[in-house]
């Protein structure tokens, strides 16, 4: 398997430079850096409009419905902890008045069943949300990593803090993959101070290299 994935938690350029001057010159400052950092997000939106559809705990967002089903059709999972999964799945909102498809479905309690196995793995389980970008194929993967970083780089994957996002190619892709970016997503958000890139790393990979097993209990 091709593990260049791995290295895939990026830090947004320019934090450390944002939160010396954010230091120096005061609030003011800080503002104006949150406005160029919503433009960075925004700029790489492209020309179309973006979609989304909710999950538990995702923000899944596409330009078009063949993403969506591009990227189910690469996530190969079933949960095996059903009772677990059936147990959380029973306090989705009911009567929100969103008529689903049975697709949209089918994709919502797979994605959930994923996030769940990623949870009871790690035992980090608390409620979120995190929004995950799906992009048509590797060159508009590459595209929204230069729109953020301003700099080219060949990533299949990744995740980033500060925007609460996953960045996916839906043609480059595979349920430990998604895994790895999902325990990421949630060691990062788990703890009260995140931890060091090393440590977050190999809690994301030994998620990828488990998600197949069962999970072990302490
Ligand atoms: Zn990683």
């Amino acid at each position: 398997m091709n593990r260049n994935f791995l290295i895939s938690v990026r830090r947004v350029p320019g934090l450390a430079f944002f939160l010396v001057s954010l230091l120096a010159i005061g609030l003011a400052i800080a503002v104006a850096g949150e406005a160029v950092a919503d433009e960075a997000m925004a700029s790489k939106t492209t020309t179309g409009k973006w979609d989304t559809l909710k999950t538990k705990y995702l923000t899944l967002t596409y330009e078009n419905v063949e993403d969506l089903e591009a990227f189910n059709g690469k996530i190969d999972f079933s949960s095996d902890v059903s009772s677990f999964a059936s147990f959380l799945n029973a306090d989705q909102p009911s009567g929100t008045g969103i008529e689903r498809t049975e697709f949209e479905n089918e994709v919502i309690q797979k994605m959930d069943a994923l996030v769940e196995k990623v949870q009871l793995i790690l035992d980090m389980r608390k409620p979120i949300n995190v929004i995950v970008k799906l992009y048509p194929d590797k060159t508009a993967l590459q595209g929204a990593y230069f729109n953020i970083y301003k700099k080219k780089k060949q990533l299949r994957a990744w995740y980033i803090f500060e925007y609460n996002t996953i960045y996916l190619n839906v043609q480059d892709l595979f349920a430990e993959m998604f895994a790895h970016e999902l325990a990421h997503a949630i060691v990062d958000n788990y703890l009260a101070v995140r931890p060091p890139r090393a440590t977050a790393e190999i809690l994301a990979r030994y998620v990828d290299g488990h998600l197949r097993k069962k999970a072990k209990v302490y």
